[in-house]
């Protein structure tokens, strides 16, 4: 059975308290849901030699993809102001998911942005753009 949109919120929102971020305090915590119904977290990861950092919804996605998962539903991402997914991430996650359902909420659990990668990322570059 698939988690539910609480669960997956509840799941992002833990994954942020494990963000290691010194350098911005910005929190991010970042789940995948992937078709086969398993779930992959992530969390932002900084270094001191800052474009060594890797964003949560990236370190959710090569969780997923190392472990077999390439398909996915629905990718959940909490942050203290309901960002949404930089555009790195976006193209990232456009080549296994164009129409992915993107949910950005606060720490508190409140839905900022209910969307689709494809209305994030309009006419991304994929595969068949080759
Ligand atoms: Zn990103």
């Amino acid at each position: 059975m698939s988690a539910s949109l609480a669960d997956l919120i509840q799941a992002a929102i833990a994954a942020s308290a494990r963000a290691y971020c010194p350098y911005s305090g910005y929190r991010v915590g970042a789940v995948l849901l992937a078709t086969d119904g398993r779930t992959f977290t992530g969390c932002n990861v900084e270094n001191a030699a800052y474009p060594a950092g890797i964003c949560a919804e990236r370190g959710a996605l090569m969780k997923a993809v190392s472990e077999g998962a390439q398909a996915f539903n629905t990718l959940v991402v909490a942050t203290q102001n309901g960002g949404s997914p930089c555009g790195v991430c976006r193209q990232m996650l456009f080549e296994f998911a164009p129409r992915l359902r993107v949910v950005c909420v606060t720490l508190a659990g409140d839905i900022v942005i209910d969307s689709t990668l494809d209305a994030l990322l309009p006419r991304g570059f994929g595969r068949e753009s080759l």
